[in-house]
């Protein structure tokens, strides 16, 4: 029988032998000692129990270790679990079939990688060598990966590293109504929208020509026509602001994200968990030339795709593209059952029914609570933006922030928080969660912030 090291050690050999980073990252003041996942539910190595509402950051879609996910990865691994690509293996055509059916025309041509970042460096080089440009525009904000390669395209300070990276990569504005200069604060400020002839709150449809503006501004810092793509997440997996502008402005959100360029990417936002569609950029009326997927892709298996039309495939095959683990027989069996999962489970309904629900009552919450400056996202991916107060909308402080977040964790309850000014609790939970789920998560919510506000 398996045992679990002792805490103890798990913390000698961390900062001994692990990467500082691990050390850095045990995201809680007291950490979290992990043994067992089922479903929504975790369990520490002392037997406490986590509803989680993080799911591995998006990662594990259809629950810790589903049994139909389980038994597919058994009955693989009985079988075969290796070749390289050279030979021909069924659970491999089986997935890239089955993938390649949930996608619109003409997005059915599949490569397999291992990650996100993996499958973000394939999309920028297909998109360099299909456009012939070098230029690639992402979003500010963003996050595409941690590989040297992807991380010109990441958006982010923290993940930076001061070394030279990202030649060619240029960023816009994301559209932010809530914290962004148009459409938040600015455009609820009475004096403004009488000077701009303007009186649309929250959404103002004079910002969205601002950020076409701005993405305006960024082309002509760009060689002159000759963008090779735009990189984007349907909704951002570290803020989600663009959820905003879909939400009050669909149309000037198909404007922004095709009318000047071919490229658009995912990761965090398939899979059916916005609820209404199965990828992420359907809500935005688009079909992009490349998509990318992982995280949620088989569940918590290492897997990554690169989705894209043949005819962006015919530029790619100019050279001879390998990859020994990508499309690995094991990650393909696994993938496939996930497939299979969200259509047996209904699991693109239940985010739609279980997500409105919490939103909707997110949205209370922030009616309560001076704290809760926004509540946003799309299914069951969203984000809860805390401030100092609705007036300033300054970011909540991270000590502060990180005690509610630590309340929520003593009391059975892990999400997760990100976002420029880590200001933001991210719920993406597996997508099997429940009503009541939602009522036990709401209710800790609450909680923690109704005695953090006493406290203060
Ligand atoms: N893009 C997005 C939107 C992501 O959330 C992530 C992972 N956080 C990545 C890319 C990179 O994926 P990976 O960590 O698998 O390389």
């Amino acid at each position: 029988e398996y045992k679990d090291l002792s805490m103890e050690r798990m913390m000698e050999i961390r900062k001994r032998n692990c990467s500082p980073m691990t050390m850095k990252v045990t995201y809680y003041k007291s950490p979290v000692f992990l043994h067992q996942g089922y479903m929504q539910w975790l369990w520490g190595v002392n037997g406490q129990r986590y509803l989680d509402f993080f799911g591995g950051i998006a990662t594990v879609s259809v629950g810790h270790c589903h049994p139909k996910v389980k038994a597919a990865a058994q009955r693989q691994m009985e079988r075969l679990w290796h070749t390289t690509q050279i030979y021909v293996l069924s659970p491999i055509h089986e997935y890239c079939e089955k993938l390649a059916a949930c996608f619109p025309d003409p997005l059915k041509v599949i490569y397999l990688t291992n990650s996100g970042s993996e499958a973000n460096d394939l999309a920028m080089l297909m998109a360099r060598l299909h456009t012939g440009n070098f230029d690639i525009i992402t979003l500010r904000g963003s996050y595409h990966g941690g590989s040297p390669q992807s991380l010109g395209l990441t958006s982010n300070s923290d993940y930076k590293y001061p070394i030279a990276a990202g030649f060619g990569c240029h960023t816009t504005m994301c559209p932010d109504v809530f914290r962004g200069p148009w459409g938040g604060r600015h455009c609820r400020d009475s004096a403004v929208q009488a000077a701009r002839d303007c009186s649309c709150a929250p959404g103002c449809c004079q910002a969205n020509d601002m950020y076409i503006e701005q993405l305006k501004e960024v082309l002509k810092t760009s060689v002159p026509n000759q963008i090779a793509g735009f990189f984007a997440e349907p909704i951002q997996g570290i803020i989600k602001k663009l959820e905003h502008l879909q939400n009050s402005v669909l149309t000037t959100s198909k404007q922004f994200f095709c009318e000047l360029f071919n490229i658009c990417v995912q990761v965090q936002t398939g899979f059916g968990r916005t609820g209404s569609d199965m990828w992420g950029f359907a809500a935005h009326d688009v079909i992009p030339d490349i998509v990318t997927l992982a995280k949620g892709i088989a569940n918590g298996f290492p897997m990554g795709a690169v989705v894209t039309t043949p005819e962006v495939a015919h530029s790619f095959a100019k050279g001879l593209h390998f990859n020994t683990f990508g499309g690995n027989p094991v990650g393909c069996a696994i993938a496939s059952a996930v497939l299979d999962t969200i259509e047996e489970d209904g699991t693109q309904q239940n985010c739609a029914n279980v997500g409105t629900y919490l939103l909707t009552e997110l949205a209370k919450l922030r009616d309560k609570f001076e704290i809760i400056g926004d509540v946003r996202g799309k299914g069951l991916q969203i984000g809860v933006e805390m401030v100092k107060n609705k007036g300033s909308r300054e970011p909540l402080p991270a000590a502060e922030m990180n005690q509610i977040f630590e309340d929520c964790k003593d009391m059975g309850l892990l999400i997760g928080k990100g976002g420029v000014y880590g200001q933001t609790f991210r719920i993406k939970p597996p997508m099997c969660i429940t009503k009541e789920d939602a009522d036990f998560a709401l209710s800790v919510f609450s909680h923690a912030i109704q005695s953090h506000m006493e406290k203060k």
